[in-house]
Parts: C-alpha cells; sequence; structure tokens
C-alpha cells in the first residue's frame, strides 16, 4: 500500500466516526443481555456525547455502600426494580449537569412508563426532548445465553428470570409508549457488536 492510500484509508475512518448527530438525546430500551450497555458505550464514543447508565450508577453507589446504594443492592440482587425514587433522584441530577448540555444517551432509564412520564415532565421544563428511542430487540434463547456467560452478581438464573419478568411487565411497555410519539426505532440486536452498531448509527444518522 502506498503511503498516500494509507492516509486516506485514515481519512475514509475518521469521516465514518464524525456523524452529524452531536447534541442528540438519546434512550435505548431492550432486555437484560440485549447489549445496550456495550452498544451505549460505542455509540455514546463516536458521538462525544454523555453515556448515563442508571445500572452502573446504581452499582457504584453499591459498592461505595452509600444508603442509596444498600438499598438499590437489595432490590437488584433480587431482579427487581429499584424503587423509583431513588432512580429518578440520580437520573435528575445528572441530566441536569453541564457536560450533559450538549446530549447524553440514557441506558436503562427510563425503565418504566411512569418513568418516562417523569422524564417527559423534566424535558418540558427545560424545553427539550428525546431525539431516538432505539429498541434492542433479541430472542430470549440469546438472551438467557448471553447472561449465563457474563456472570455479573444479577445474572444468577432464578435472578435472571426475575429480571425477564419484570422487563416484560414493566418495560416492555415503554416500547409502545415511544412509539406513538414517533421517536421509537426497532433494531435487530443480533449478530457481532459491530453489526449491531453499523444499524444504530444508521438510524441515528437518519434521525439527526
Ligand atoms: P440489565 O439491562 O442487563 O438488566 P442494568 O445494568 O441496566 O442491566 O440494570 C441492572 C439493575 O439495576 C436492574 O435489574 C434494576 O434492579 C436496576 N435498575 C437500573 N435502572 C433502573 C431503573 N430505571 N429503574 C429501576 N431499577 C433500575
Amino acid at each position: 500500500m502506498t503511503k498516500e492510500e494509507s492516509s486516506s484509508e485514515v481519512c475514509i475512518g475518521h469521516r465514518d466516526l464524525v456523524i452529524g448527530a452531536s447534541s442528540m438525546r438519546i434512550i435505548f430500551i431492550g432486555p437484560p443481555g440485549a447489549g445496550k450497555g456495550t452498544q451505549a458505550a460505542a455509540l455514546t464514543q463516536r458521538l462525544s456525547i454523555v453515556h448515563l447508565s442508571t445500572g452502573d450508577m446504581l452499582r457504584e453507589a453499591a459498592r461505595a455502600k452509600t444508603p442509596l446504594g444498600r438499598e438499590a443492592a437489595e432490590h437488584m440482587n433480587a431482579g427487581r426494580l429499584v424503587p423509583k425514587e431513588l432512580v429518578q433522584q440520580l437520573v435528575a441530577e445528572r441530566i441536569a449537569g453541564p457536560d450533559c448540555r450538549d446530549g447524553y444517551l440514557l441506558d436503562g432509564f427510563p425503565r418504566t412508563v411512569e418513568q418516562a412520564e417523569h422524564l417527559d415532565k423534566w424535558l418540558d421544563a427545560q424545553g427539550a426532548s428525546i431525539d431516538l428511542v432505539v429498541n434492542l430487540a433479541v430472542d430470549d434463547a440469546v438472551l438467557l445465553a448471553r447472561l449465563a456467560s457474563r456472570g455479573r452478581e444479577d445474572d444468577a438464573d432464578d435472578v435472571v428470570r426475575e429480571r425477564l419478568r419484570q422487563y416484560d411487565k414493566l418495560t416492555r411497555p415503554l416500547v409502545d409508549y415511544y412509539r406513538r410519539r414517533g421517536v421509537l426505532r426497532e433494531i435487530d440486536g443480533h449478530g457481532t457488536p459491530d453489526e449491531v452498531l453499523r444499524r444504530i448509527v444508521a438510524e441515528v444518522e437518519a434521525a439527526s
């Protein structure tokens, strides 16, 4: 390969990273094991927006053994959702921060229609709105296999079953909530992380 060829390749790679989607507000929904965390980390790096994972925030609080963290851990380790007051407080403080002014991706919040209504109220008050909601769809058998190989504290068999039950009952209704608002995009979450990321990036580009 000549020098010109190799530098043009770098250039194409670089251009590929700069998609015109800064200051977007994005939500990821999808069942446990769908790959939200992996995809959210990759996408936020590309877009240079803040990645807000309520699961990560709650696990951090649990590790630090703050009062909120201790209470959250009891629910997380049983596969239940953490009481909304705890999560909403964490998210409200975070999205009011100056680094979130230029956009953010919410990963794990909202997780119920009630949480989504709260978020809409905060956004309305700021004159802001959600640009895109990505629903990562993955077959149950694949979810179970992925979770079994991950080995997080809340990935034990019975806890996973409870988390999937909670997802079906409480989080799945969000798909319709956002579909009605016209911001929902269904993404096939099967395949390699790169393949899934490409599908998501195509939707982000279409929405920006
Ligand atoms: P996953 O999507 O694989 O279940 P997360 O890291 O997003 O993993 O969440 C782990 C746990 O954190 C959940 O099972 C739940 O107990 C708690 N949690 C995270 N986000 C929320 C939320 N918005 N509302 C209530 N509980 C939450």
